[in-house]
């Protein structure tokens, strides 16, 4: 009997539906040629369920992830919701979402496709062939220590980290290093801070672990520089939720466009996969949206969710094949375009491809 998953959708808002659409496509065509089976099961988050029942993040949607084998997420949040109280805006919902589900690590890989490294500020010497794995932690480290407060004339917040948390995302970085080129550089700050001392020494023993896999070290200002400088010499970077909030922003703009990147969020349950970017209200509805960001979520969400790499790889390939022979939507129009696509047209594309 062919294998068969359950996925969450979760289109939300602006231009989510139409580029969590092109998503629904490509996955139906590559798992047709794969053999394998995908149920979608949509829920609702953010200002499509503020609409329709008056919260952000409504109980069926926390209670049906749970039941699913991955989530895919297009994007939430419009003028439309901003004025509302802080606790009912579709933001409020995502970051609800996020807890609920436990997604410690952060996944956001910062890849330049050759077609377009003119379409980086950076030089194409040095950009071309770039392909990192930012793993951040996400729900320990500096945002959430105690104590934390302003108190009078003096503000504070506590960075820490138990070795439980550093030991489970070290795994996570290890394992993707394993599926990649088998080189981890574990970023922190311990020349000057305890918590990044003892973060080195768990990294250090995770490692063990992996003999395979190349552990190095560096200071989070060295990471910085060289992410700009010679961005190439990274496969998989491994840093904690400050750090990694930073240098992610920063490696994602080595691709140029923030239309490409995908990221997933994952930890001990169902992981949540979704564009870098917003929901774009200034052209939702237009058909004109960049669905590849979502594409690649779900290529991901084959890869480390559902362990189904060749349906994967051929999302990624058919990716690159349209990217190559021209096609583009209209924020990457400048670069080389052979056809300037509305989202469903590369959608379409990229699922022909997909298939072959
Ligand atoms: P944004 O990422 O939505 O848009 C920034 C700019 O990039 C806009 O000009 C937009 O048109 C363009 N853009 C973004 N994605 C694109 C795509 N796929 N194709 C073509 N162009 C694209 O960021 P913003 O404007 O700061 O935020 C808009 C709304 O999205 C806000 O309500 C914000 O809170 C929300 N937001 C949601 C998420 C999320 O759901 N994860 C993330 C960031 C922002």
């Amino acid at each position: 009997m062919s294998k068969s998953y359950k996925i969450g959708v979760i289109k939300g808002d602006g231009i989510g539906p139409e580029i969590i659409d092109e998503a629904i496509k490509v996955l139906d065509a590559v798992s047709v040629k794969e053999g394998f089976t995908l149920r979608y099961e949509e829920m609702l988050l953010g200002g499509a369920a503020i609409d329709e029942t008056g919260v952000p993040l409504p109980d069926e949607t926390i209670q049906g992830v749970k039941k699913c084998d991955a989530v895919l997420f297009g994007a939430i949040g419009g003028p439309k919701w901003d004025n509302l109280e802080r606790h009912l805006r579709p933001e409020t919902g995502l970051l609800g979402l996020r807890k609920e589900m436990g997604t410690f690590a952060n996944l956001r890989p910062a890849m330049v496709y050759d077609e377009l490294v003119n379409a980086s500020t950076l030089k194409p010497e040095v950009i071309r062939g770039v392909d990192i794995m930012v793993v951040r932690e996400l729900t320990g480290g500096i945002y959430f220590g105690q104590p934390r407060a302003i108190e009078g004339d003096k503000a504070y917040n506590t960075m820490v980290y138990t070795r439980e948390e550093v030991e489970r995302i070290a795994v996570v970085a290890f394992d993707i290093a394993m599926k990649r080129n088998k080189r981890v550089c574990s970023v922190d700050k311990a020349n000057v801070l305890e918590v990044s001392q003892f973060w080195r020494e768990i990294v250090e023993e995770i490692a063990k672990d992996y003999p395979e896999v190349e552990l190095t070290h560096m200071y989070v200002d060295n990471a910085a520089m060289q992410l700009i400088r010679a961005p190439k010499q990274f496969d998989v970077i491994l840093t904690g939720n400050i750090f990694g909030d930073i240098l992610s922003d920063a490696a994602s703009m080595l691709s140029g466009s923030i239309g490409l990147l995908p990221s997933a969020s994952t930890g001990k349950g169902v992981g949540l996969y979704e564009p870098i970017h917003g929901s774009a209200p200034d052209i939702a509805g237009q058909g004109i949206a960049n669905p590849l960001a979502t594409i690649s979520s779900a290529s991901m969400m084959l890869r480390y969710a559902l362990g189904e790499e060749k349906a994967a790889d051929r999302i990624d390939e058919a990716i690159k094949k349209a990217l190559a022979d021209g096609y583009r939507t209209g924020d990457l129009g400048d670069y080389d375009a052979k056809e300037i696509c509305s989202c469903s047209e590369i959608g379409d594309i990229i699922a022909d491809y997909a298939s072959k």
